[in-house]
């Protein structure tokens, strides 16, 4: 197993650079001065990738617990906040808002395209007293992405203040924050910037923050409670003890994305030759519109089993790659090829595991996936 090629959708593979971070002797965060200074630096090369003058905060947690932190902070019960729902992590988002007393509005969309910006802005026009509205921007189960962009600016036109989890696109695709008008926008460490699970992060505009600050209850929160998080600097207090090996690792995986200027341009070029491979096949993709560079999901053809194919994958390849989630679980299967996955070799040997394995199935391809794919890349 010690050779097996991991290809998931988050978490990703890890460099040598980034596992060698971690090994860092550490210091005391809570004390340490030299360490606050290190964080805000992190923070600053974070604001870099999505191009904000916002705060950054980085939390010591899965992805899931800046979505949380988020909801916990900005809601107090009756407040009314919209759901935008085109997938399994958008309807989730409406667990959260609902957890935490808000009156929540879902709109859904259909989860097999993007989400349609002229039926939201007729939808807006009519309904809009909402203090905030949540939305992923890529819909990792089915490999779908949103226009951030365009729907911030509905938001923002109708003065909704947006909450984004954008934590299987952060690093793979463009973001412009500030010129977005994004408030937050959620990223985690596992998937575009490969960096092992284990943290999140976040910019929080001033208009967020008003919203986090002037609230009339409690945050129902301690770990989730923004407010914690306003003067970490000026203070030299963080609401509990950051985790130090955690965030060298950042800090070494967003100085080689930095240094990579390449970045889009190969998430983008790699995921078109993964989706040619799969049209000019007789395989399907799920998605209509809205196929994200980050993952690709694919329809599993009738004759095959999932687990037969995820084991054939495994232990004759040596490649895995992900089922899905939810009501999707047996249906799609998803190649991530995010951050350190993004490299023609990767690809064209996790195809090659692909093609060969459905054969071994007995599923009849008409054309080699990975011929497909590397003459498109070339
Ligand atoms: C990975 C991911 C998260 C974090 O959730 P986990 O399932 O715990 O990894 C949140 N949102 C999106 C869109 C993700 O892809």
């Amino acid at each position: 197993m010690s050779d097996l090629l991991i290809m998931t959708p988050g978490p990703t593979e890890v460099s040598e650079e980034v596992r060698r971070a971690m090994s860092q002797k550490i210091t005391n965060p809570d004390l340490d001065p030299d360490f606050f200074d290190f964080y805000l630096d992190v923070s600053s090369k974070l604001q870099q990738v999505i191009k904000t003058k916002n705060d950054v905060i980085i939390m010591s947690g899965e992805g899931i617990l800046g979505l949380e932190s988020a909801c916990a902070s900005l809601i107090e019960p009756g407040d009314k906040v919209l759901v935008l729902d085109n997938g399994i992590f958008g309807r989730g988002f409406a667990d959260f808002a609902d957890l935490y007393g808000a009156e929540v509005t879902k709109w859904e969309f259909p989860y097999n395209k993007e989400i349609d910006t002229n039926e939201l802005a007729e939808k807006l026009a009519a309904e809009n007293d909402f203090k905030f509205a949540t939305f992923v921007h890529c819909e990792t189960p089915t490999g779908i992405i949103n226009n951030i962009g365009e729907i911030t600016k509905l938001l923002n036109e109708h003065n909704i203040l947006s909450v984004v989890d954008s934590v299987s696109a952060i690093g793979g695709v463009p973001i412009e924050v500030d010129e977005w008008g994004i408030d937050i926008i959620l990223g985690g460490s596992q998937k575009c910037l490969s960096v092992p699970p284990g943290l999140t992060f976040m910019s929080v505009s001033d208009a967020a923050w008003d919203a986090v600050n002037n609230r009339e209850t409690p945050v129902r929160g301690y770990y989730t409670n923004l407010q914690l998080w306003q003067n970490w600097y000026e203070e030299k207090y963080f609401p509990y003890t950051q985790a130090i090996s955690d965030i060298y690792a950042l800090n070494a995986a967003l100085d080689k994305w930095l240094e990579d200027k390449e970045i889009f341009v190969r998430h983008n070029k790699i995921a078109e030759a993964v989706r040619k491979a799969i049209t000019e096949s007789n395989l399907n993709l799920f998605a209509e519109n809205g196929h994200s560079d980050t993952v690709t999901a694919i329809e599993i053809p009738d004759s095959i089993n999932y687990q037969e194919l995820n084991q054939l994958m495994t232990e004759s390849h040596n490649v895995m790659i992900a089922a899905s989630l939810g009501e999707f679980e047996d249906k799609l299967i998803r190649i991530g090829h995010m951050g350190e996955n993004c490299y023609e070799e990767k690809l064209y040997r996790t195809l090659k595991a692909f093609d060969h394995s459905l054969r071994e199935l007995g599923f009849n391809l008409n054309v080699e996936l990975h011929k497909v794919f590397i003459n498109k890349m070339d």
